[in-house]
Parts: structure tokens; C-alpha cells; sequence
């Protein structure tokens, strides 16, 4: 079953973005478009918008700036539907949320474009400059690090304040967008791709109040359990990892510059410790659902004795592997004796935030199609991954610049913004970064998964050979801050 999916995967991703080029067929565009029924035919009742974008998290929201801020969509009807309460932040509370993600160079880029990072960077972030992966089965390693540690990496951004900087933003855009908290969407009408007396011209969407609205383009950022991706029956490959990851707030036993994003390859998953300030960090260890519940069991002395053990014990490692390991370092060093960079150790952890521990289980999921006739998806609604690489959020993110670019150029060429050319290019170019990204993080996840020692030996000496070679690593860095 499992290789089903993964063969579907490869073939609906390659498919669709390394076939599809520009030259769309008029066949697939209209076998794309024709996909429902109508239903009710009371829209000339309701007022049309141009775009209306199905949820407000991260990316939900950042989309909605990203199309308010355009200049060539300036007098086009927006509309955000979110189902929760508004996330207004007027004072940053003092302790950290577990929820943080680590954004990228690139996303960064998008929220300042938008105006949304000023607003972040008044409340709370943590910019990291290296980042320090290894294996626990061979303490092969290999660190990510901007040029003499001068540049920032990414930043470390609790996820509450990526929202309240967004709805700030969104506040001040009220001219150019309309926002409606606590309006959850409950059914959606497709239209026809070629209108008839009885089919409805629009999207149509319904609120648990009753309300109904029209739009010309639907944009659908409502999260992994996406009701627009479903509700569309588009195919979506998805499964459940073994896995369930524990989030916590973490002090550090003693104040340091706290500028490096750790993650350690334990068999039963990752543990990363991320940093939030000089003192605290952000735990995202993932592992097995039993261990997951286990360690939200513990008191807190024992909790935080299990972190220091996962990141510091060497109970997985062999003399075979160690041997080999080292050989095989020595024997690099010899051939290039300036590359790689040093060992450093991580902090040791003192204490947990109270009530911060939670614990979410993973997935992966990716739709085989981002768009239908008057829809695109965004986000988690279209893709899902294991948050071992931090990349979840931002490729949302890469979503937006992508789509705000297309629609922005279609509005400009006077076009119609639901129409299926420019969304078939939205489609190809994420796919063409996406299922990559996706491919290359299921890979690693799998890959970490075992300790058995051939695997263990092919790993480390893939991960020290790439420590190896900064060209390498520049080129992974870039794809990865995109
Ligand atoms: C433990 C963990 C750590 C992570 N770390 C990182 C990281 O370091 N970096 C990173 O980039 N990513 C990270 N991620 C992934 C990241 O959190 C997600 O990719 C991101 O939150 C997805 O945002 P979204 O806006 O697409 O979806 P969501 O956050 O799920 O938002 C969907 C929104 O839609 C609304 N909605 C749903 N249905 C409806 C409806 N019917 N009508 C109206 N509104 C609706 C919901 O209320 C919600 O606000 C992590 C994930 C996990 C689990």
C-alpha cells in the first residue's frame, strides 16, 4: 500500500510539473476544468469577489497581504474567510509558545515585502547562523553555516506572532481587503468551466451563518484536512509516519549566544533544539507515538533528563562504525585539509516552560493537483511534510510569491483571474520546487529510520563527505532558503 502511494506520488509529481510546459493542452485544461455539478443558483443575489482565500494561518493570511500590497491588484474585491478568532497580539506575553517555525532567508523576504516582518521583528525572533545536524548511530555531522558566521540563516519565529504580524498588517490593508474571523466555510458550489442557463459562473462559498459569496478565483489555504481539496476530490497521496513530535519550551542550564539550530538523528526520529534567546530553546523531537506519550508522562526532572540523554548519549553507537567513521574522516581531512567544519557541542538543558509540552502526530501528504477550475491551493492544503527539515511553513511561503506573481501579471494583461492558463503555471513551477523538496525530506526521515550498520556507514560517509564540500552545501542552503 505504502509503495502505491509513493509510485503515485512520483508519477502524479513528475507528471504534472517536469511534463506539463507552457504548451497546455486545450484537452487537459478543459478535462481539468470540468469537474462539477452545479448546485443552487441564488448567486446574482450576492456581491462577486474577485479572490476569496479559505483560511487564515501563516500562509492563508500572508497571501491575503501579498494580494492587498500588489499594485496590480488595486480595486479587486478580497476576501479572507477564517474560521477562528481574530489573533490580535497587543503585548507579546512573556512566556514563548511551543509553536515556533523556523522561516527562512526567503519567507523572510515575503513577510518583509509585505510588511508583516517589521511587525515580527518589534515583537519577538531569534535569528540562528549555523545549523548542526549529526547521526547518534556514527556522530557523522555536517553543519550549514553562513560565510564566517556573519550572516543570519533563518530565524526562529513563534507561530502566534507570524499570525498577529500578519493580522496587523491586514488591519492596515482594510482598504484592499475585507477579513471575516469566525467564519467557517461549510459547503462550496464549483461552477462549470463553459456556463449554462442553470450553472452558476463563480465559486460559491457558505458560512455555518448561512452567508454566501461568489468569486471569480478560490484560493485554498484551510490546512492539511483542506475541506476545498476534498470537497474537489483532488487525488492526494498522503500516510501517517510512525512518528509523533513533542514540542516544549526548554531553558538552558547556563545564558549563551544561543545562535546555532541543533537537530540530532536519533533511530526512533529527530530531536532538534532550536534557539529562542539566550536562555530558552524550542524542542521538536519527534519519535515514536508510544515514546511521544511516554515522555508527555514524565515528571519534568526526568523529562529533561531524556532531552540531555537524546542529544549527548552514545548508547547507539558501535566500534565497527566508529572505526570506519573515523577512517573515513581522516582520510578526507588528508585530501582537504580546511573543509568541513568543527564539532560543537549543543547546550544542556536545565529546565521546561510550564504546560509546554504537546504532541502532534506527522504526515506527509501532497495533492496531486494544486488547481482546478477557479481554485488553487496553497500551503498545507497542498502539501504536508515531516517537520524534520523546517520546511513546511515555507514552502507555503513560496506559494504565495509564486501565485501573487502570476495573478499580479494576469490582472495587469487584463485577464481573468480565475482563468486556468496562469494557474496551470502555478502549478507547474511549485510542483517543480515542492515534490523535490518533499522527495528529499521523506528520504532523509526514511533513511535516519534504521540503525542498521550498513545503512548507518552509507550515511555517515554521505554526510561527512557533503560536510566536506562547502559548494555542496552552499547549493542545499540555497534550495532550502528559497
Ligand atoms: C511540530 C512541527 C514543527 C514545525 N516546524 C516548522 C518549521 O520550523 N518551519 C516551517 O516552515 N514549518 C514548520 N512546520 C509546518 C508548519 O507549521 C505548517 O506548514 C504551517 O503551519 C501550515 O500553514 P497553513 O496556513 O498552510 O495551514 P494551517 O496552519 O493549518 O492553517 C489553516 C487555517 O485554515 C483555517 N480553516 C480550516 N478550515 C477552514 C474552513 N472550512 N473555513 C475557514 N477557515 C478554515 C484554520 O482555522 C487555520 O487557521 C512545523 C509543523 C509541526 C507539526
Amino acid at each position: 500500500m505504502h509503495k502505491v502511494s509513493k509510485a503515485t506520488l512520483a508519477l502524479n509529481g513528475l507528471g504534472r510539473c517536469f511534463i506539463t510546459e507552457k504548451h497546455v493542452s486545450a484537452i487537459r485544461i478543459f478535462r481539468r476544468g470540468l469537474v462539477f455539478a452545479k448546485e443552487g443558483n441564488d448567486f446574482c443575489k450576492n456581491d462577486v469577489y474577485d479572490v476569496i482565500i479559505s483560511g487564515g494561518g501563516m500562509v492563508g493570511a500572508a497571501m491575503t497581504c501579498s494580494l492587498g500590497m500588489d499594485p496590480n491588484l488595486v480595486g479587486k474585491k478580497i476576501l479572507l474567510l477564517e474560521a477562528g478568532n481574530k489573533k490580535v497580539m497587543d503585548k507579546v506575553p512573556d512566556a514563548y509558545s511551543t509553536r515556533v517555525s523556523s522561516i527562512s532567508l526567503g519567507s523572510a523576504t515575503l513577510l518583509s515585502g509585505i510588511g508583516a516582518w517589521e511587525h515580527v521583528t518589534k515583537m519577538r525572533y531569534k535569528p540562528y547562523k549555523k545549523m548542526q545536524v549529526w547521526d547518534a548511530c556514527s556522530d557523522a555531522l555536517i553543519t550549514f553555516d553562513k560565510e564566517n558566521l556573519q550572516d543570519e540563516m533563518a530565524y526562529i519565529v513563534e507561530n502566534d506572532i507570524v499570525v498577529a504580524a500578519l493580522t496587523k498588517q491586514l488591519d492596515s490593508l482594510s482598504e484592499n481587503v475585507q477579513v471575516k474571523y469566525r467564519s467557517k466555510v461549510v459547503k462550496y458550489t464549483w461552477p462549470m468551466p463553459h456556463h449554462t442557463a442553470e450553472s452558476i459562473p463563480w465559486v460559491q462559498v457558505t458560512l455555518t451563518s448561512g452567508e454566501t459569496f461568489q468569486t471569480k478565483l478560490l484560493i485554498g489555504a484551510d490546512g492539511p484536512n483542506s475541506m476545498v481539496r476534498q470537497e474537489l476530490g483532488i487525488p492526494t497521496v498522503k500516510w501517517n509516519y510512525d512518528q509523533s513530535a513533542v514540542v516544549a519550551v526548554l531553558h538552558l542550564s547556563e545564558p549563551t549566544e544561543n545562535n546555532v539550530a541543533w537537530q540530532r538523528f536519533l533511530p526512533t526520529g529527530p530531536i532538534a533544539m532550536l534557539p529562542l534567546s539566550d536562555t530558552e530553546s524550542s524542542l521538536v523531537w519527534s519519535t515514536s507515538h508510544q515514546l511521544a506519550e511516554e515522555l508527555l508522562e514524565l515528571d519534568e526532572e526526568s523529562f529533561v533528563d531524556a532531552i540531555n540523554s537524546a542529544f549527548w548519549n552514545n548508547e547507539n553507537q558501535s566500534e565497527l562504525i566508529e572505526t570506519a567513521g573515523s577512517l573515513f574522516r581522516s582520510g578526507l581531512s588528508a585530501i582537504m585539509p580546511s573543509a568541513g567544519s568543527p564539532r560543537q557541542l549543543p547546550p544542556s538543558v536545565a529546565g521546561i516552560g510550564p504546560k509546554t509540552r504537546v504532541m502532534f502526530p506527522l504526515g506527509m501528504g501532497h495533492a496531486s493537483e494544486y488547481i482546478r477550475h477557479r481554485v488553487a491551493l496553497i500551503g498545507d492544503a497542498a502539501h504536508r511534510v515531516h517537520p524534520l527539515a523546517g520546511q513546511g511553513a515555507n514552502l507555503g511561503f513560496g506559494d504565495v510569491v509564486c501565485l501573487t506573481h502570476l495573478l499580479s501579471q494576469a490582472a495587469f494583461n487584463g485577464k481573468d483571474l480565475g482563468a486556468m492558463q496562469h494557474l496551470l503555471q502555478y502549478e507547474t513551477e511549485r510542483q517543480r520546487h515542492n515534490l523535490p523538496m518533499m522527495a528529499a525530506i521523506d528520504l532523509m526521515k526514511r533513511l535516519y529510520s534504521t540503525n542498521s550498520a550498513p545503512v548507518v556507514l552509507l550515511r555517515a560517509f554521505g554526510l561527512q563527505a557533503t560536510n566536506m564540500l562547502p559548494a555542496l552545501k552552499e547549493q542545499i542552503m540555497a534550495f532550502a532558503s528559497k
